[in-house]
């Protein structure tokens, strides 16, 4: 298929895999900071064709997994709510909260719908004039386009019965986070392709020069996550804390203005809270007061202390910063599998808990 086989071609796969194995002086330790590059470095069998030469370490970009779950239980309390509709992505509905998950909650009567694009739960607002419809929107600054994009298009039309329970989160503060951890061991970052689309990376190079970490834009398919990567051990090997763009196809330095202009209009930046890493500085995005009646924390007057982050026996939080790798948490495919969940990477279709198991359990082969 175009655009895609050239990416996946074998040849040049295994020929870029024994170039990074030839560059590398050491055995260096980087980090992919998307969900999506940890799946596909696993499901191309490239995180075990590098092991000698590369530790990859999977960072917090999972944006379902890093949503708190007293989110998940205030949106669940509001799908309970009579004339409460909570719509969402289909991923959301099956992370537990404290009080269950979203699935769980429609199976005792909730309303509970799932959705393909926020403006779809606005068009249902328009046809259900009857319903409060509620859009759950989780994400980093690639989904929150389109959450502005929501919010404004219910302004415009005057849509008096949607809200949405807004939880975007920025993915810099928590690269910043990780990097300032004292028992980090992140030598460099694989930055999240698609999120720089959005956003551009210039501000990655204040990061690069104030942690002293090389940062390489990378994308998603097999030659992008190489690429990246040979780009990252070029840095390390020469001990250049620079950002260096292996994504060209799509991202560009100042993002997408359009997108930025959207986001500015409905979001100011905010301290928020991230599941199993705390609150973040600066780490998240929230509606503008000026939208507060489109903001469902205004309008059903959620309160700070129904979003407080929780502690459990599930480990995301190690995993999402790299200090712990999936297959050695103790529940981990025993009492922790997709079908069973006890957290959210292992539900979430970026989540690393799922990727190790469904790909490292069968043996992670390189698809080449
Ligand atoms: S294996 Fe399950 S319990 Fe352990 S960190 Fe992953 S999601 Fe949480």
């Amino acid at each position: 298929m175009k655009y895609l086989d050239e990416y996946r071609a074998p040849e040049a796969i295994t020929a870029s895999l024994d170039r990074i194995r030839r560059k590398c002086s050491r055995r260096w330790v980087v980090m992919d900071v998307c969900g999506g590059q940890t799946h596909s470095l696993l499901k191309h069998g490239l995180e075990p064709a590098l092991e000698e030469s590369l530790e990859l370490l999977h960072g917090p970009g999972c944006p379902v997994c890093v949503t708190p779950a007293a989110v998940l239980d205030a949106a669940t309390s509001l799908s309970l709510e009579r004339r409460v509709t909570l719509s969402s992505f289909g991923d959301m509905l099956r992370v537990p909260g404290r009080s269950g998950s979203l699935l769980q909650a429609r199976a005792r009567g909730g309303d509970v719908r799932t959705v393909y694009s926020p403006l779809d739960a606005v068009d249902w607002a328009v046809r259900h004039p009857e319903r409060e419809v509620v859009f759950l929107a989780v994400g980093f600054e690639t989904t929150a386009p389109a959450t502005a994009l929501a919010i404004l298009q219910a302004q415009r039309s005057a849509v008096r019965n949607f809200s949405v329970l807004a939880h975007h989160v920025r993915v810099e503060p928590a690269m910043r986070q990780i990097a300032a951890d004292p028992a980090g061991r992140v030598q460099g970052f694989l930055a999240a392709g698609h999120v720089c689309t959005v956003t551009g990376y210039e501000e990655y190079h204040a990061f690069a020069r104030e942690t002293g970490l090389p940062v390489v834009v990378t994308g998603f398919e097999p030659l992008d996550l190489l690429q990246g990567l040979e780009t990252c051990v070029e840095l390390l090997e020469s001990g250049r804390s620079e950002v260096v763009n292996a994504y060209a196809r799509c991202a560009r330095p100042e993002g997408n203005p359009h997108a930025k202009r959207l986001l500015d209009a409905v979001f100011r930046v905010a301290d928020v809270p991230w599941r199993g890493l705390g609150v973040i500085p600066s780490g998240g995005l929230k509606i503008h007061s000026s939208l507060a009646k489109l903001d469902a924390c205004e309008r059903f007057g959620l309160t700070a202390s129904d979003v407080e982050e929780t502690s459990g026996e599930c480990r995301s939080g190690e995993v999402l910063t790299g200090r712990l790798k999936p297959p050695d948490c103790p529940l981990f495919g025993n009492g922790c599998t997709p079908d069973t969940p006890r957290g959210a990477p292992m539900v979430s279709s970026e989540g690393a808990c799922a990727a190790y198991f469904r790909y490292a359990l069968s043996g992670g082969r390189a698809h080449v």
